[in-house]
């Protein structure tokens, strides 16, 4: 279970099946280093363990445990590229700082992997590719696109047929589908406490269950207060996404959090696991509100999809997940759902990342647009190099200033609003 969260989304499969968490004591009295991190998820903890392995002086401060929020609740896919497609990006933000986004994005999945063997994380990573089943004529026209444009860039995407999407998922309720062989899948949360292990053992600092509740300027430097005590830091950087509360004021209006949820079976019997993404792919399909699918090491078969506000929404929403896995795959019809759980993503405007820098001398990397497994780890490095002295104009991904969104005060019954529009125009898609 999820220590300090709501009954309804706290019964992770994660969680259930993690490796032993690195000690992470609160802090305790006043200390100084070189740059301070807010929040330890894969952002924070990558951030933290580049520069550590630089040798700069590093404290991590995070509210909970390493991982405890959306690092170590996700669905473990690990998805190259941004929302939008390489042209799209290279029109909007030009060749050259688009061609750095293209680039960094679409190494983001082989970063994480690489980063893994170099550190030898023991979380289940496995680059068998993603996969994006098409669900109508129009996504496959989209995806068709997608793959175009990444080949065009010497990416190794291709369509699927018909055929070789239904022996890849192991069902026949897509018409076609597109794979990337740059993705794949892992445990997110022994990914997320690997990563705190190796900073750790890189000289970093990280203190569990203690949340920043303040800050100030003290001439150059930041100074940070937890209820244990102090940080004096040179540089900050803000790794809190879809948990951003209200310490730095502009910050939280700039994404929108929006829950997420997921399901799971226990262990299946090898007749029915074999039958289910039988070579180990993940999946997330084309619909506006997309459902997304794998099984983890031991053939536990996941299901994951939009979540809801209220307990009696993401009940409801958590049943929904179960249904439409029946549909997917008849043999789950009596297979007992041992788990349920979930957690916040941060949604922005634009549907990209922003990279802001919020003070002088604070940076905040956040708005993953559920895509964080692989963009958070490699956002956390960009930090590091900003942090470690990279002038802004030579950083991989461009900074920028945090630009609230209009009437946030309405973000949830936008959500709503969105959520039932996109379901519609799905429904209509098929
Ligand atoms: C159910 C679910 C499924 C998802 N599936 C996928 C997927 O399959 N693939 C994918 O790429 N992405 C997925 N995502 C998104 C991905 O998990 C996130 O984008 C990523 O984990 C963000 O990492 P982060 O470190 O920026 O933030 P988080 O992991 O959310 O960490 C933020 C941390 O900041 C801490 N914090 C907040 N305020 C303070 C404070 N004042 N002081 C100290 N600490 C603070 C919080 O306690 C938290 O631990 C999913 C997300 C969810 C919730």
């Amino acid at each position: 279970m999820i220590r300090n969260e709501r009954d309804t989304i706290s019964n992770s499969l994660w969680t259930a099946t993690a490796n032993p968490a690195p000690d992470c004591p609160p802090l305790s009295g006043d200390t100084d280093c070189d740059i301070a991190i807010i929040g330890g998820g894969f952002t924070g903890l990558s951030a933290a363990l580049h520069l550590a392995e630089l040798g700069r002086r590093v404290v991590v401060l995070e509210a909970e445990t390493p991982g405890w929020a959306a690092s170590g609740r996700n669905g473990g896919q690990v998805n190259p590229g941004l929302k939008e497609d390489p042209d799209t990006i290279e029109q909007r933000f030009g060749k050259d700082v688009g061609g750095k986004m293209v680039a960094l994005s679409g190494g983001a999945g082989q970063f994480v992997f690489d980063l893994i063997q170099r550190l030898d994380i023991s979380c289940a990573a496995r680059q068998t590719g993603w996969i994006q089943p098409v669900h109508s004529a129009k996504s496959e026209a989209t995806v068709r696109t997608r793959v175009e444009q990444w080949r065009r860039r010497g990416a190794p995407l291709r369509m699927l047929t018909r055929e070789e999407t239904a022996d890849l998922l192991g069902c026949d309720a897509y018409s076609a589908a597109m794979i990337d062989q740059r993705g794949g899948n892992l445990h997110p949360l022994n990914y997320a406490l690997g990563l705190a292990d190796a900073a750790l053992r890189a000289g970093a600092s990280i203190h569990g269950q203690s949340r920043v509740t303040g800050f100030e300027m003290r001439g150059d430097h930041h100074l940070l207060r937890t209820e244990g005590g102090t940080v004096r830091a040179a540089k900050v950087l803000v790794c809190t996404n879809g948990y951003t509360d209200g310490l730095i004021s502009p910050m939280r209006q700039t994404v929108v959090p929006i829950r997420s949820i997921q399901v799971a079976t226990d262990i299946l019997p090898h007749e029915i696991a074999q039958q289910i993404l039988p070579q180990g792919h993940s999946a997330s399909d084309s619909r506006r509100l997309l459902l997304y699918f794998r099984k983890d090491a031991a053939g536990r078969f996941i299901m994951g999809g939009r979540g809801d506000y209220s307990d009696k929404g993401i009940r409801r929403q958590m049943q929904a997940l179960r249904d439409a896995s029946v549909r997917l795959y008849p043999v789950l019809r009596d297979v007992p759902w041992k788990y349920a759980w979930g957690g916040f993503v941060a949604m922005t405007q634009d549907h990209y990342p922003h990279l802001d820098l919020v003070a002088p001398n604070m940076m905040a990397s956040l708005g993953y647009n559920g895509r964080g497994v692989a963009m958070a780890t490699v956002l956390g490095k960009v930090m590091a190099d900003w942090a470690s002295g990279t002038p802004e104009a030579a950083l991989d991904y461009p900074v920028t200033r945090p630009r609230p969104i209009p009437f946030y005060f309405m973000r949830r019954p936008a959500v709503m609003a969105t959520v039932a529009w996109s379901r519609f125009r799905d429904s209509l898609e098929r």
